[in-house]
């Protein structure tokens, strides 16, 4: 069996607010910053738009990764809703 992240074959990503996460005011609309579930990594995300898996969320970084190996496994990619990433990104 191929080793994969433990996210390739997960079904039921959604927009589920992520648990714990600091949720801040910017422009008008909700952001939040967070660890990615996949890669740790803190960035900034539309906690009702954002992938999450078991309340936590997925970065761009990880969601683009996963669909590819998705796509090259014959499934279909996660929907990734526009806004879902904040403009900011923190290292
Ligand atoms: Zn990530």
């Amino acid at each position: 069996m191929v080793m994969m992240s433990p996210l390739i074959g997960l079904e039921g990503l959604g927009g589920a607010a992520p648990v714990g996460a600091e949720l801040r005011d910017a422009m008008g609309y909700m952001t939040a910053m967070g660890r990615c579930f996949g890669c740790g990594r803190t960035f900034s995300f539309n906690p009702v738009r954002v992938p999450s898996f078991k309340g936590e969320p997925v970065c761009e970084g990880c969601m683009t990764l996963v669909n590819e190996k998705r796509k090259a496994a014959g499934l279909v990619p996660h929907p990734i809703m526009d806004g879902a990433y904040g403009a900011e990104e923190v290292a």
